[in-house]
């Protein structure tokens, strides 16, 4: 058996080995979720000149300090207009944004200032500090210096900050475009009526929705029937349009789990048992110029194992980052007194007096103990709980990011 962190190091040095998507150039508009391509460096200051942080009056501090009379309001400089040069003796009235006059120090918030002679001049009423309620040049970004770095997923405030240096398109990963299987003759579509003995496919959907989620091409490659001939030329076709191939089920130790015939007589095919609950069997390999993710069938495990390994090889296979989960620490309101020798992952939430509680049904066949809680709870191996001890509960909301 391997421990995860055995199984995922492998698939990272996999996801490196198997080498990069193209690049291509996109328009902010389009950026969102996908992995940088390029450093970014910034091509101006931002701020690109000094500016006031307040609506307020611009002036020289110790004039402002030292005034034995009313100091004359010169000019006026909303945001978006340059000023003029800043006349001795006086200020200039000015809005947030707005330029500093040359000559200028400081500025002073117009609560604190009292006006005089119908408002054409004024007194300050707090003492000013050179350098107050200034925002400097490059006191955000510095012309030349990385901004977003290789490699990371674009969030709405990273394309914020790529349009504040004036930027209009970024370069990109090519999505990687990925085949979705389920597999099984007990499966049928919701749609379909149900027999005796089948039930309906709920692995595929949600597979193609956690790969769009990423922001990949996700496939929808059907349900393989458990014969062997039609799964080989359905994963032989897969391989030819895209860089990785997903299935879940039959990669257990039966009979009718064809999948691991089929990816050895197409490509190469490794079968790992991970230490993990629920999540074991996992499949590893390769069909022509595709890298080959086997999960296992039941729809908890399937889903723990797309978020703990497939994920990560995805991310870095897509030119990312290959994000790992820290969670936090937490104590347990529950007992979990039958230490397994797997290291394992319960679905749970943290309850309203901040402890961390379990999902009443733990089976990897129960979907609903996934979406009823929010959060994965680990048991390290061969180890039992009891209420109060500390454990790692890592938030869905860490895992999907
Ligand atoms: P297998 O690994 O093919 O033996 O599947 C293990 C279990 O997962 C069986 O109970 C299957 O019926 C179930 N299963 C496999 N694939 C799916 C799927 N796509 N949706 C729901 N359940 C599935
Ligand atoms: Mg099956």
């Amino acid at each position: 058996m391997k421990t995860l962190s055995q199984a995922l190091e492998q698939l990272l040095g996999q996801a490196q080995a198997d080498g990069l998507p193209a690049h291509e150039q996109v328009s902010l508009a389009a950026g969102l979720g996908r992995f940088l391509a390029e450093d970014i460096c910034s091509p101006i200051d931002v701020p690109a000149y000094d500016n006031s942080q307040m609506d307020g009056y611009a002036g020289i501090a110790v004039e402002m300090n030292n005034a034995l009379a009313p100091l004359p309001i010169s000019q006026r400089i909303p945001a978006g207009h340059p000023g003029q040069p800043l006349k001795e003796g006086s200020v200039a009235r000015i809005f947030t944004g707005a330029p500093i006059p040359s000559g200028a120090n400081a500025v002073i918030m117009q609560e604190q200032v009292e006006l005089l002679e119908d408002g054409k001049a004024l007194k300050c009423l707090a003492p000013v500090r050179p350098g107050q309620n200034i925002r400097p040049a490059g006191g955000d970004l510095r012309q030349g210096q990385v901004v977003l770095q290789k490699g990371r997923c674009l969030s709405a405030a990273d394309l914020g900050l790529s349009a504040s240096v004036g930027l209009t398109e970024l370069a990109v990963y090519r999505p990687l475009r990925v085949a979705v299987f389920s597999s099984g003759d007990e499966l049928r579509q919701p749609g379909e009526s149900l027999g005796f003995g089948q039930i309906y496919d709920s692995n595929r959907p949600m597979i193609l929705h956690l790969v769009r989620g990423m922001g990949f091409e996700a496939r929808d490659m059907g349900c393989l029937p458990d014969r062997l001939d039609a799964t080989r030329q359905a994963l032989a076709q897969a391989s030819a349009e895209n860089e990785v191939i997903l299935t879940c089920g039959g990669v257990s130790v039966g009979e009718e789990d064809h999948i691991k015939a089929a990816i050895s007589a197409e490509g190469k095919l490794e079968l790992w048992k991970i230490s993990i609950k629920p999540g074991k069997p996992f499949a590893f390999g390769r069909v022509g110029q595709a890298t080959f993710l086997g999960m296992p069938g039941n729809p908890v495990a399937a889903w723990v194992t797309f978020n703990l390994l497939i994920r990560p090889y995805l991310q870095k296979r897509a030119g990312g980052e290959a994000t790992r989960a820290k969670g936090l620490w937490i104590h347990a309101g529950f007992d979990w007194p039958r230490p397994d020798p797997r290291q394992e992952f319960l679905r749970g939430w943290i309850d309203e007096d901040g402890l961390v509680q379990i999902h009443d049904r733990q089976n990897s066949s129960v979907l609903s103990s996934v979406t009823e809680c929010n959060g994965l709870v680990e048991i390290p191996a061969g180890t039992s709980v009891a209420k109060g001890d500390r454990l790692r509960f890592i938030p869905y909301s860490e895992l999907l990011s």
